[in-house]
């Protein structure tokens, strides 16, 4: 049963081009009415100029009318959206160009399975359909050939083969012998025939009155007008018994391709890359630079600061030295007396302090005798250098009044005399001619903190030594200080310089400020770290800038693959996603190149002595920007891409 409502029906068309920025407008297509039935085979013949491919780029919903109605199935296309439009060209219509425009990148069979990829075919359907189709065309031995190494006959076969992939219910063959030897051009004929035969609607553009007397309906325009019709509208057309009818509205799948399609954009992004090997590579290599700095200067980054962190643990970021000095203007050295020390202690900016006497003794024990500096200080010297005891513990307050003879090791002292003792504790000292006890061994300080030296030493309380040990000096050799808190470290130096200029009279003194040092070093680290990331983030912007650049070139270069995809079903999303997938695609390669370079680099620095400390983070960091890059500065062509007019895009170069 034939239905009333035509296939397709044209009432009283316009198609007006220009009218914007000056240009004249011009109306190419004055009105046209037409019906055509489904299973029909019509061919509109016409000279060139007169508006035929104008007319079929209306039918096939690439293009939209500037006056008059278009009813496909008894719908009007006006409102269909553009998702809509995908779906119908996708759905309903076959497209074959005089030029083939097929996919330069892709082989044959590819190029056939276009289609159904944007309507969301699994890939293996895909391509035992397109295998199928081509076979049946007489392509079987070329699947996986490329256009470039077809003729121009083998190539018109595989572009209706792709008009056919998803039904192709109507074929609309624009000039599709134009380009044909006059052998090849018959047996494009003889396949349209039979496609017609079969139930396709087929809609044949042609400016040959000869290819055209082949339909069974030929239609006749000039300057925009039909002027003749073989068939008056229904009049003389055999019904199709064969036709296939028109895609059923209520299915309507707005779904396309998802992203399951996701590895397909992929392989064809990987396809081009290949292709252009030499940008690629150039491409690429912003990226990688681009990674592999921001990687390495991470890396430098958390190592100085790590290495300044365990610094300020060692020392202290606190931490102010006493000394007694010649004054600038001349005389007698100064002297630091025991006195002086305890008025610092009552100032409020100032916390802990010990006096020091400090100098290398020969310390014995059993046979085993070596010259150690012996520390003597008082009971603060933990918490003054923020340094934990290991074993045993630290002399007492009460300890040190009472000159008791108690020793505590560095962690390397401790392990010159006690290697094979699994316990030094309570074991007897000989330093100098005096005997004192173990009574503890010190954490390691170790080569980090840049305060190894202390590892060495011995510690004694300061009265004891006095009274056994440092017998011939009389007063300390310096002090070590705090402030009470990291922020009042400056004013600490100048309430202990005027306290001391008040006492001595005049300035005998030296005040080393090792915190203020600590943390202005940490500041000029702090301030590197920040100029070598800055540094490193322009290296990957002028990557992405890169990117951007280039895609935008491939953009312009396929603008007529984009038209063709357009053409066979694809959403404005689908390109999007083809494109960014592109770039994408570019930033992962030179993300993942980029961090093997900025591990390679990292170690060759680490090799020659800079401290820099690798982390995980860092690199997901430097990775996740490249594909940010690739994200933000592939946006912008991808959407260029999406937002091109098919109908441009197929006509381009
Ligand atoms: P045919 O396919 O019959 O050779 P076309 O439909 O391609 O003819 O073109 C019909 C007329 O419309 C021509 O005069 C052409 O210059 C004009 N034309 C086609 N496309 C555009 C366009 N995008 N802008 C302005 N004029 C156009
Ligand atoms: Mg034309």
């Amino acid at each position: 049963m034939v239905s009333d409502t035509p296939l397709i029906e044209l009432r009283g068309i316009r198609r007006r081009y220009g009218g914007q920025n000056g240009a004249p407008e011009v109306e190419v297509l004055h009105g046209i009415d037409l019906r055509i039935a489904a299973g029909e085979f019509v061919a509109i013949v016409g000279s060139s100029g007169s508006g035929k491919s104008t007319l079929m780029n209306l039918l096939g919903c690439l293009d939209r009318p500037s006056a008059g109605s278009y009813h496909f199935a008894g719908h009007d296309v006006a409102e269909l959206d553009a998702d809509q439009l995908a779906w119908l060209r996708r759905e309903a219509f076959g497209f074959v160009f005089q030029g083939y425009h097929l996919i330069a990148t892709e082989s044959a069979c590819e190029n056939v399975e276009v289609p159904a990829l944007y309507a969301g075919m699994s890939a293996e359907e895909r391509r035992q359909r397109a295998s199928a189709l081509l076979t049946r065309l007489g392509l079987g031995e070329r699947l996986d050939y490329r256009p470039g190494q077809l003729s121009g006959g083998q190539q018109q076969r595989v572009s209706i083969a792709r008009a056919l992939m998803n039904g192709g219910r109507i074929i609309l063959a624009d000039e599709p012998t134009g380009a044909l030897d006059s052998h090849s051009g018959r047996e494009v004929m003889i396949l349209l025939r039979e496609l017609a035969a079969a139930g396709h609607t087929v809609i044949l553009i042609t400016h040959d009155r000869e290819v055209a007397a082949q339909a069974r309906r030929v239609i006749e325009i000039r300057d925009g007008a039909i002027i003749g019709d073989s068939a008056a509208p229904f009049g003389g057309a055999q019904p199709n018994p064969a036709a296939l009818p028109a895609p059923s509205f209520d299915g309507m799948s707005l779904q396309g391709a998802g992203w399951s399609a996701l590895g397909e954009v992929l392989r064809s992004a990987w396809r081009v890359m290949l292709l252009n090997r030499f940008r690629t590579a150039l491409t690429l290599l912003g990226i990688v630079i681009g990674v592999a700095s921001v990687i390495v200067m991470l890396a430098i980054g958390l190592g100085t600061k790590q290495k300044v962190l365990a610094q300020m643990a060692s020392m202290g970021a606190t931490t102010l030295y006493l000394y007694a000095a010649q004054p600038p203007e001349g005389g007698p050295w100064g002297v630091l007396s025991e006195s002086d020390l305890e008025a610092l202690g009552r100032l409020p900016e100032i916390d802990l302090f010990t006096p020091v006497i400090g100098n290398p003794r020969m310390v014995q024990y059993g046979n085993a005798s070596r010259d150690i500096y012996v520390f003597a200080s008082n009971e603060q010297l933990p918490a003054i250098q923020h340094w934990p005891v290991a074993e045993g513990r630290f002399f007492t307050a009460a300890e040190d009044q009472n000159l008791a003879p108690v020793v505590v090791l560095g962690h390397k002292a401790r392990t010159f005399f006690f290697r094979d003792e699994p316990n030094p504790l309570g074991k007897q000292l000989l330093i100098g001619e005096a005997p004192f006890e173990v009574i503890g061994v010190m954490a390691e300080k170790g080569r980090e903190s840049g305060a190894d030296y202390y590892d060495e030493m011995v510690f004694i309380p300061y009265a004891a030594g006095r009274a056994r040990v440092y017998q011939d000096i009389a007063e300390p050799e310096y002090a070590a200080l705090t402030a009470a808190s990291t922020d009042q470290v400056r004013a600490a130096e100048s309430a202990a310089r005027e306290l001391l200029l008040a006492r001595h009279g005049r300035e005998d003194f030296q005040v080393d400020n090792a915190a203020a040092k600590v943390q202005a070093e940490a500041e000029t680290q702090d301030s590197m770290t920040r100029m070598l990331g800055l540094i490193a983030a322009v290296s990957l912007l002028v990557g992405g800038i890169g990117v951007m650049n280039v895609m935008l070139m491939t953009v312009r270069e396929r603008t007529r693959e984009i038209g063709v995809r357009m053409a066979t079903g694809a959403r404005q999303r689908d390109i999007l996603r083809q494109f960014l997938g592109e770039a994408v695609l570019v930033t992962l390669v030179g993300g993942s190149i980029g961090v093997l370079v900025g591990l390679i680099g990292g170690a060759a620095l680490l090799a020659a002595g800079v401290p820099l400390i690798f982390s995980l983070s860092a690199m997901l960091l430097a990775f996740a920007c490249a594909v940010g890059t690739g994200l933000l500065f592939g946006y912008l062509p991808a959407k260029t891409a999406a937002a091109l007019d098919p109908v441009a895009a197929l006509a381009s170069e």
